[in-house]
């Protein structure tokens, strides 16, 4: 009979730890989703430098006249040069 005990001990045990897990993966799979929800646009854009092509995040990114550069250089240089 202690055998039985001994095992039904742990089988207990064994579902009560994976009970714990679920329920953790759950809470923080919640969580996550209220995280998307509350940013629905994606954290960091990447956009693309209109001088040399380079493409980085937009929050890096130097805008001029809805365009997009990897630095200040170089939106000089593409401000400085004729374009159409
Ligand atoms: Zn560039």
């Amino acid at each position: 009979m202690g055998g039985l005990i001994r095992l039904l001990t742990w089988l207990a045990l064994g579902y009560f730890l994976w009970y714990l897990v679920r329920n953790y993966q759950r809470k923080q799979d919640s969580l996550r989703n209220q995280r998307n929800q509350a940013k629905p646009r994606a954290p960091s854009l990447i956009v693309k430098c209109k001088q040399c092509g380079l493409h980085l995040p937009q929050s890096e990114a130097v805008a001029e006249d809805n365009e997009w550069f990897c630095s200040n250089d170089h939106r000089r240089l593409w401000l400085g040069r004729p374009h159409n």
